[in-house]
């Protein structure tokens, strides 16, 4: 039944019915006890009378005066009776609703005080679908979300500080290397420390940005792009890279495209990120592409390499940050596996989307991304 169910799903209603439920117990003690305690108290007072009328000493004046006092004695006594009984019972069955509406309140109360405390796990039970429950499953909610930010930073505190301990340890032990004697100070030692160095710099300036997006505390600074030219632009800025590494590098751009709403900068960074990546993962001798085309309201980039190709089962946590298929060989090209991350949060802060798909091990990948087409949507 519809009522049924909106009573049942309402605090409101509820009160307002617990409130009518006390008064009517209330006034049905009353009358019951107003009913039962009436005949005993007015017959004792008429028995009363009547003894003092067998003995005689009564006139008809004083009769109808002492008739009416003992009537009034006996309602006054009913109702003091039937009053006291009414209030105890209301008051049972107000202890007994406001304590099931009081308890889920307390219950909150508690876990909210434990969760403080660092007890991530504390859940409460949604025992109705009113307001309350309401209440309780949005506390869950609100407590799993932060026990998953609380795993999150750890599991942060400990990827940043397992990736700081490479390149940290490795510059100790050159400098021990150069304090003992055992390494001779020649240019190719300082350019070994150098280089950790500046992938320590690299590590931090990393990490920044990705703390950054993942907050979502950056502005974008939208304006509308032809995205074939930031394309040129970046593809004129690696194509020496490409060269010397001996991969080519083929660009292809339809004339007709439209344009997109988009921070330039911040797509140059994810078209680096991308290319760049491709750039890292393909042998000498392979080939990177970078494609355009519309599809309805979007505008799709697709970056495709012949290189190593990614194994199935790691396609799905690319753009979880610190995941990186090779560590070491990765990490041997600087990477610190969160540059896909930040790409990820920057395509979806655009409004767009990104994925990565690749038929295996040696069988090249393609990572794209979908922008919308300018004014479908405005980035934030
Ligand atoms: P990294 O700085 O380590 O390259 P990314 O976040 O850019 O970090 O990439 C994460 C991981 O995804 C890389 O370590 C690599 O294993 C994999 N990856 C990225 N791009 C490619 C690609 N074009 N081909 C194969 N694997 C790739």
């Amino acid at each position: 039944m519809k009522w049924l169910d909106r009573v049942k799903n309402s605090l409101g209603w509820k009160l307002m019915i617990s409130y009518l439920v006390v008064i009517v117990v209330g006034v049905v003690t009353l009358a019951v006890a107003a009913e039962s305690v009436t005949p005993a108290a007015f017959n004792r007072h008429m028995l009363g009378m009547q003894q003092m009328m067998m003995g005689g000493q009564m006139s008809m004046q004083q009769m109808g005066a002492d008739l009416f006092t003992n009537f009034r004695a006996a309602v006054t006594e009913a109702l003091l009776v039937s009053t006291i009984a009414a209030l105890i019972s209301a008051i049972l069955v107000s202890l007994f609703v406001s304590r099931r509406v009081v308890n889920p309140i307390r219950q909150m109360m508690r876990a909210s005080r434990h969760i403080a405390e660092g007890h991530y796990h504390e859940r409460v039970q949604v025992v109705s679908e009113d307001e309350l429950g309401q209440l309780a499953q949005s506390f869950n909610q609100m407590a799993a979300g932060l026990e998953q930010t609380e795993a999150m930073r750890r599991e942060l505190i400990g990827n940043v500080a397992h990736e700081l301990r490479t390149p940290l340890s490795t510059i100790k032990g050159y400098m021990e290397g150069l304090m003992d004697g055992v390494l001779s100070p020649e240019p190719t030692t300082y350019q070994q420390v150098y280089r950790e160095a500046d992938r320590l710099q690299r590590l931090v300036s990393d990490l920044q940005e990705l703390s950054q997006v993942e907050a979502g505390a950056f502005e974008l600074d939208c304006q509308s792009e032809n995205i074939a030219e930031l394309i040129q632009h970046t593809a004129t800025r690696l194509r020496p890279q490409f060269e010397e590494k001996g991969v080519n590098l083929k660009v292809d751009l339809p004339s007709d495209l439209p344009r997109v709403q988009a921070d330039e900068d911040r797509i140059n960074q994810v078209l680096i990120n991308l290319i760049g990546n491709a750039l890292q993962y393909t042998p000498a001798g392979g080939r990177v592409t970078v494609a355009v085309q519309r599809q309805s309201s979007e505008v799709l980039v697709t970056v495709t390499d012949t290189g190593i190709g990614v194994a199935g089962e790691h396609l799905p946590h690319l753009f979880t940050r610190f995941y990186r298929v090779d560590k070491s060989r990765s990490r041997a090209g600087g990477g610190s596996g969160i540059g896909l991350t930040i790409t990820k949060h920057l395509i979806e802060a655009h409004g767009g989307r990104i994925w990565v798909e690749s038929a295996g091990v040696d069988q090249g990948s393609t990572f794209g991304f979908a922008l919308p087409v300018a004014k479908s949507v405005s980035c934030n």
